[in-house]
């Protein structure tokens, strides 16, 4: 019993919760409401005229009344129903557009909530997930909230309403027979409570396995290169098949519980009523009831019987919704990214690390950086290099303030970078990453992305300085070709230097770049490295090196492995040196 009020207590605070982004809409939400009171409370004025349809010609035939004087009554019945039945179908209409405008309004707004909330939250929160199965969870979340707010609850105020007009009207009609009715109710709540808690666990169940099989799409799809080149189409067709089997077989467990549901409510309604009319036939005939309130508590039971039935599912959307919307609330309550430091301001571009310890919170037994101190003066050049896995990517995190160091401090122009701003920090980062990703759109918007609010001109002249400009004017629509995941492919140089056009014209003080790896052909290889030359100048700017160029023209070099600064210099000091550097300059520094 405890559990149950818990249950009620959660689905209500769901709804509590659903019904505040329904407040700003109440004035579309409410009259919609109510509009649904009048139509449910209509449907019920359906029995009473249609008792005297089927009612009227049994009195007629049995003689009671005269049949021209019937007939006349049929007609009067005939307009009262039209005129009830039009009545309900104008309110229905406006009540349909009330509802769906304002509770898609209201769920436009809680996406709109989810996601920028979902923005803000740090890096580690999407790091300690999968995220396909973090997007095509919250995708599900919402399509059961909205499931709920556009049919569910209109569905359980119109059963509620009936339920209550038929219960009185019963009663009205004949309370001796409504009690016999009541009494059999028991035994259907009773049902529903033990069947329908089962069928809820395995929906749930299900729910949950159809997402892990959806995850194995997305994820496959997602990396798709490294599906195909490791040759592993099979391996992923054999893991969603699992999946599917699993889904299958909860399904399946689901299905037993539903149907045996199922075939007890009908035996139990059908018999019920059975029953009931047979009762009530015997009442007939000792005279107990008259045939008029007979047919009427007949139609009536039909109505009860229906809504009664009609709750079980209503129940457990609700319960289904309540735990989708704890999901989403649990995200919109985490915490986001620490915000409202002081404006960092305009930085001259010194940058430190003092003392600095970091594991990352998704696996806490590894320390990733070990006591690491490093200070770079403005305009310097610094050239990052070690083996992989050495920590270098997770610099560049703790620099972006992606990750907070555990132990030690960042500083900026000798500010701990935690008192600082994070996004008037950031906009002063520039950043070039390893694999240029592109977004969908066209290639003026993905140079402005540097800096939202450029004018075509500067754009231009940031294209011009990243050496990108020639080959944007030689695609057939330039500047407005769509790139990105569906647009027109490019190569591996002209998505290095957009991004660099991107980096140019954000004009930042920091400059964090991951050399690419992969070879470009020399032309491509000289324009790139022309661009990241002037990209350089008079910027901070540290780079994950992998060639030899980089490093020689480097100011400094530090040498980091397993989290710690082993060792620092030139290039020439450190060949000299016949260390860790040494080794690595021979082989991996091409
Ligand atoms: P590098 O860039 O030098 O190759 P990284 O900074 O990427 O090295 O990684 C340093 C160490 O931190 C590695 O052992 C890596 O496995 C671990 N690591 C990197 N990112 C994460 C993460 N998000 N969660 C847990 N461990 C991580």
């Amino acid at each position: 019993m405890s559990k149950d009020s818990g249950k009620k207590g959660k689905v209500g605070g769901s709804l509590k919760w659903l019904f505040g982004y329904l407040r700003p809409y109440r004035a579309i939400f409410i009259p919609s409401l109510i509009a649904l009171f009048v139509t449910a409370a209509l449907s019920l004025v359906f029995p009473l005229l249609l008792k005297d349809l089927i009612g009227d010609p049994a009195d007629a035939l049995r003689g009671k009344v005269d049949p021209s004087e019937i007939k006349e009554r049929l007609d009067g019945s005939l307009k009262w129903l039209v005129a009830a039945l039009s009545l309900q179908a104008f309110i229905a209409f406006w009540r349909v557009l009330g509802f769906m405008k304002s509770g898609e309004a209201a769920l436009n707004d809680l996406r709109r909530d989810l996601f920028s909330h979902m923005l803000h939250l740090p890096v580690s929160f999407f790091q300690e997930q999968r995220s396909g199965a973090l997007s095509t969870r919250v995708a599900a979340d919402l399509g059961v909230v909205r499931e709920t707010l556009m049919t569910t609850v209109p569905q359980a105020v119109r059963q509620l309403v009936i339920l209550v007009g038929g219960l009185s009207a019963v009663f009205f009609f004949s309370w001796k027979l409504a009690l016999i009715m009541l009494g059999s109710i028991p035994v259907v709540v009773l049902a529903v409570a033990v069947f329908g808690r089962k069928v809820r666990a395995r929906s749930k169940d299900a729910q949950d396995a159809l997402a892990d099989a959806g995850t194995v799409i997305e994820e496959s799809v997602q990396s798709i290169t490294d599906v195909k080149s490791f040759g592993n189409e099979a391996y992923e067709e054999s893991r969603y098949s699992r999946a599917l089997d699993r889904f299958f077989s909860v399904t399946m467990k689901g299905a037993l519980a539903r149907a045996f549901f199922l075939s007890f409510i009908i035996f139990v309604m059908f018999g019920t009523i059975a029953f009931v009319a047979w009762c009530g036939a015997r009442m007939l005939v000792n005279g107990d009831i008259d045939n008029d309130n007979f047919v009427a508590f007949i139609l009536f039971s039909i109505f009860v019987g229906a809504s009664l039935g009609s709750f079980p599912e209503i129940i457990s959307q609700l319960q289904a919704m309540s735990g989708a919307s704890e999901r989403v609330r649990e995200i919109l309550q985490d915490e986001a990214e620490a915000s409202g430091g002081e404006d960092a301001g305009s930085l001259t571009g010194s940058l430190a690390f003092e003392g600095v310890h970091f594991r990352y919170p998704s696996r806490p037994e590894q320390q990733v950086i070990e006591g690491l101190d490093l200070s770079v003066e403005p305009g310097q050049r610094v050239a990052l290099v070690g083996p992989s896995g050495a920590g270098k990517s997770t610099l560049f995190s703790l620099i972006l303030g992606f990750h907070r160091p555990g132990e030690g401090k960042v500083t900026f122009d000798g500010r701990d970078a935690t008192s600082l701003d994070l996004q008037s920090l950031r906009s002063q980062i520039a950043v070039v990453p390893q694999e240029v990703l592109l977004f969908g759109g066209t290639i003026l918007e993905n140079i402005e992305y540097g800096r939202p609010g450029a004018g075509k001109d500067e754009i231009e002249a940031a294209a011009r300085e990243a050496n990108a400009h020639e080959f944007i004017e030689a695609l057939p629509e330039g500047y407005d070709t769509v790139v990105g995941p569906r647009g027109v492919k490019i190569s591996g140089g002209q998505r290095q230097r957009i991004a660099i056009a991107r980096a140019i014209l954000s004009d930042a003080r920091f400059l964090l770049l991951d050399e690419a790896t992969s070879a470009l052909d020399t032309e491509s290889e000289r324009l790139v490295n022309e661009a990241l030359e002037r990209l350089m100048k008079g910027r901070t700017s540290l780079v994950i090196a992998h060639r030899l160029s980089t490093v020689r023209h480097a100011d400094r070099i530090l040498v980091l492995n397993h989290g710690q600064l082993v060792e620092s210099g030139t290039h020439d000091e450190l060949m000299a040196k016949q260390g860790t550097y040494r080794l690595l300059a021979e082989t991996q520094l091409a």
